[in-house]
């Protein structure tokens, strides 16, 4: 089958044939019907510092982000069904760990990462253990499933938030800050400020249902905010820009006991300044989302596609074949949408 691999360290990778996988008891084979880009990929990609000093073992079929169906089940799986439609969950839980015992499978102890320590899904076909594959509809377009995981990875950080009955500001609006506009309104934020120095995807904020979308690199973000909320600031922040700089001033722009929700990569440390004024003696949480809480993330997402609540088309930027990758690495960071990729 072909697939897309990182076959050694350093940029770029290649489009390959390798066999079909075989699997295991407890795994199911998926035929890939659409794939997304991800940011993590074009990292993996460009070999990054944080990804090159991570343990990924190459070769390594890129892509985690998409819909396929099942084409074998292992012995050992009750749950799936030959025919049947899934959208993976990246995160791979042990089901044993304490993590996982205090019902946080998502942060498992002895995590497995699709696209990581599993073969991904830019390919062919994909492999991997039951327990993660979730099941859609097979009415569902398979590039509209190919989003659904990032999009849960916003309603886990919206959630986070607790951002009903606040104001809330997003910071950056690439696909997941996008989402997280939408959902912020969806959830019950009293108002969404949407921060990003991108025209096209602070246009793109105010047709999700931002009630003000404002550019930082001409306008005064904290400022503004500051002055639509008496002076108070929002009661949660979501992070995605990874902007130590922006991230500071996030902390002035959260009231009293805010909450910050980091999503974005930060490369090496963060530098918080006057750390005690800003933080400590104001009461803020700061915390962090890394995926989605397994299945409660993805029962709250399922009900609001099922209400109709959500068009997955506003996420879907490009469409291509795999083989025209480099294509899409190269438009993605300026569409308001995922790449998909149809191998
Ligand atoms: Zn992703
Ligand atoms: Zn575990």
């Amino acid at each position: 089958m072909k697939a897309l691999r990182k076959l050694k360290p350093g940029y770029g990778a290649e489009l390959v044939d390798i066999p079909i996988p075989s699997i295991e008891a407890d795994e199911v084979l998926i035929k890939v019907k659409a794939t997304a880009l991800c940011k993590s990929d074009i990292d993996v990609y460009n070999w990054t510092p944080l990804v090159a000093s991570a343990n990924y073992r190459l070769p390594l079929t890129m892509g985690h982000e998409f819909l396929g169906e099942i084409v074998e089940v292992g012995n050992a799986v009750r749950t799936l069904k030959v025919g049947e439609h899934v959208v993976g969950e990246t995160h791979v839980p042990c089901l044993r760990c304490k993590s996982c015992w205090n019902n946080n499978m998502h942060i498992c102890d002895n995590m497995g990462v699709l696209g990581r320590s599993y073969q991904g899904s830019f390919a062919e076909y994909i492999k991997m253990p039951a327990v993660s594959a979730i099941n859609v509809s097979k009415d569902l377009p398979p590039k509209y499933g190919a989003v659904m995981e990032p999009l849960a990875t916003a309603v886990h950080a919206l959630m986070k938030g607790q951002v009903w009955g606040k104001p809330v500001v997003v910071l950056g609006c690439g696909v997941i800050g996008l989402m997280s506009v939408q959902l912020a309104k969806l959830l019950g934020a009293t108002r969404v400020y949407a921060v990003s120095t991108s025209l096209n995807k602070l246009e793109k904020a105010v047709a999700l249902g931002a009630d003000k979308a404002i550019n930082s690199r001409t306008e005064d973000w904290v400022q503004i905010i500051l002055d639509e909320t008496h002076g108070y600031g929002v009661g949660t922040a979501i992070e995605t820009t990874g902007n130590e700089g922006i991230i500071n001033r996030t902390m002035d722009v959260l009231q009293k006991a805010g909450t910050c929700v980091f999503v974005g990569m930060i490369e090496g440390g963060l530098n918080i300044e006057k750390y005690m004024d800003r933080v400590v003696y104001r009461e803020l949480i700061l915390t962090g989302i890394f995926g989605r809480r397994i299945y409660e993330t993805w029962n709250v997402l399922n009900e609001y596609l099922d209400s109709g609540y959500i068009d997955l088309s506003n996420y879907v930027g490009a469409e291509m074949p795999l083989t025209e990758f480099e294509r899409g690495l190269k438009e993605s960071s300026s569409l308001t949408g995922r790449v998909i990729f149809y191998p």
